[in-house]
């Protein structure tokens, strides 16, 4: 039997990657990048594309969402930002999450996909933003019943509540190239090696014992 279409949201990361990697297990799978203006934008989208051409989408989006950053809130009044994502200031655009989901949401019903598959992922220690995150999930995917009927299209998140090291575990075990994935806050061909997001990715390949072909690659 045919497998069912499904859309990937992919950021270019390797949560991403991966997640891609499961979906395509047991869907034919499409996928929707969303620029969202970050300061790496241009090596996340190019990102995206070598993960496009490894996974063979049967469609691919790439679509411009830099209004994102007209909703962010300034960095002077929110704090100083430590996040150790790949996308540093996301946590300062109120409602983030759902307005991605959102659009991923239109995408896949023009391909009449039943799932979504979301690289979301929280540190397992973090046991309040997971179990905040979780609960979104559940909630998105019954407005998603609500407000668009049959069939079903629902958000499947299977990296949450997973280490780093477990998901590159997972990455490694389906064979999914790492080093078409960015991670580095920093803008430049290169991975920085230095800010709060590489030195996340380092721990994680350490403790899979794994080595990052990224890094490794010839400059
Ligand atoms: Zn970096």
């Amino acid at each position: 039997m045919a497998k069912p279409p499904a859309l990937v949201l992919s950021s270019g990361g390797l949560h991403s990657l991966v997640v891609a990697g499961i979906a395509s297990r047991d869907t034919r799978i499409a996928m929707l990048h969303i620029r969202d203006g970050r300061t790496t934008a241009q090596q996340a989208s190019l990102a995206f594309e070598r993960q496009a051409g490894h996974f063979k989408p049967f469609r691919q989006w790439s679509i411009d969402g830099a209004f994102l950053r007209q909703m962010s809130l300034p960095v002077e009044t929110a704090g100083l930002v430590t996040s150790t994502s790949s996308d540093p200031y996301g946590p300062l655009i109120p409602a983030r999450e759902m307005t991605l989901l959102a659009l991923a949401a239109g995408f896949a019903r023009q391909i009449k996909a039943s799932a979504i598959f979301w690289g979301a992922h929280f540190d397992p220690k973090s046991t309040d933003a997971l179990a905040r995150n979780i609960e979104m999930v559940q909630i998105v995917n019954q407005l998603l019943e609500t407000s668009m009927g049959e069939p079903t299209l629902t958000v499947r998140t299977p990296l949450m509540g997973l280490e780093d090291s477990q998901v590159l575990e997972l990455g490694y075990q389906m064979g999914v190239p790492f080093a078409d994935s960015w991670t580095c806050q920093m803008p430049g061909d290169h991975p920085c090696m230095a800010c709060p997001a590489c030195s996340r990715r380092t721990r994680g390949f350490r403790a899979a014992q794994l080595t990052d072909p990224l890094v490794t690659a010839k400059r």
